[in-house]
């Protein structure tokens, strides 16, 4: 482990040291609050031995700033104080160290307590790690790894709140693969899956990294395009559509399946002022896809108002 020791005195810094390191830790030395803090900022520190009484910033003062610091992670504290009152290890452990020591100290006390110092750490660590795997699996769809559909959901709220605030157009761009069906019942579900990693591959490259993709539906995605005019979404979507039309899937066999979709967009702003909400806009670019597949399919249409789609592509 990482451990910062702050003493402002030589020789408890000195027999710290020796001490921590024959137990195999990494050891940084400040010889007060402030400096201790200084090094506390370094990557991979985790826990902290501090005096009581020191120059600058006292060893509670500093206990005190880190727990009202938001950190990644957790620092584990230690008060090492010749303070050996019952109302100084009380008060000490009030203010929000985890564990307590008196000096002179027994080294095998302080290897112990150290100790458990990092089982304690090492359980936050797993649990921090557990947490952010179920975030992320909670967020993601697992066979394209987009955005699923809560997680791109919740993206276009709080883009539609942007764009409300700053007048910027905010577009969606609804896709779905033309004759999906056909493609799982000729070639089998796993180049069907493999038909949808291509798609979501080809999204994900061709967007810009203030975009959100995500997976909507089965064979459905939704891209999220801030700060794009309606005209601008149709090009983009429009480019989408030809690059996807003109990059076959490769099969297996060495053979290529041709692969086409069909997009509808739509805007927040429009002429004929609509609520921006979520809904709605959803709404508004799920008729222009239906519009684009009853016009033939592969091929673009964008949501102009009152039920009529406006077309684009082949
Ligand atoms: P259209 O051109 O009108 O969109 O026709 P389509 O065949 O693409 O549309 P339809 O909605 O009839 O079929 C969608 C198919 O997508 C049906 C379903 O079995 C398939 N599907 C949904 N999710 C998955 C998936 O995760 N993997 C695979 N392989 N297929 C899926
Ligand atoms: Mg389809
Ligand atoms: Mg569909």
């Amino acid at each position: 482990m990482r451990i910062v020791i702050a003493d402002d005195e030589a020789t408890t810094r000195r027999l710290l040291r020796a001490l921590l390191s024959a137990a195999g830790h990494e050891v940084l030395e400040a010889t007060d609050g402030e400096a201790a803090w200084a090094l506390l900022q370094r990557e991979g520190v985790s826990l902290l031995i501090t005096d009581w009484l020191m120059p600058r910033l006292d060893g509670p003062g500093l206990i005190q700033r880190i727990r009202a610091a938001e950190r990644p992670g957790y620092i584990y504290t230690i008060l090492l104080t010749s303070r050996d009152s019952k109302r100084d290890l009380v008060a000490g452990l009030d203010g929000g160290a985890d564990d307590y020591l008196t000096k002179p100290f027994h080294p095998d006390e302080l290897r112990a307590r150290v100790a458990i110092g990092a089982r304690i750490l090492a359980l936050e660590a797993s649990l921090r790690e557990a947490r952010d795997a179920f975030a992320f699996q909670a967020s993601h769809d697992p066979l394209t790894g987009l955005l699923n559909r809560l997680a791109i959901t919740s993206h276009v709220r709080a883009e539609i709140a942007r764009a409300n605030r700053s007048s910027y157009p905010l577009s969606l761009a609804l896709l779905d693969i033309d004759y999906f069906k056909a493609i799982n019942d000729q070639h089998g579900h796993l180049v069907g899956d493999q038909a949808l990693c291509h798609v979501a591959a080809t999204l994900s490259a061709a967007v810009r990294p203030y975009d959100w993709v995500g997976r909507w539906g089965g064979e459905e995605f939704l891209l999220v395009l801030a700060s794009t005019t309606l005209d601008d979404a149709v090009a983009i979507a429009e480019r989408l559509r030809a690059q996807l039309a003109a990059s076959p899937l490769l099969l297996p066999s060495g053979k290529t399946l041709p692969l086409t979709v069909s997009i509808g967009v739509a805007c927040t702003a429009l002429p004929a002022a609509h609520d921006a909400d979520p809904e709605s806009l959803f709404q508004r670019a799920d008729a222009a896809l239906y519009a684009a597949k009853a016009a033939g399919r592969n091929r673009v249409h964008s949501y102009a108002g009152a039920g009529e789609g406006r077309g684009a592509g082949s």
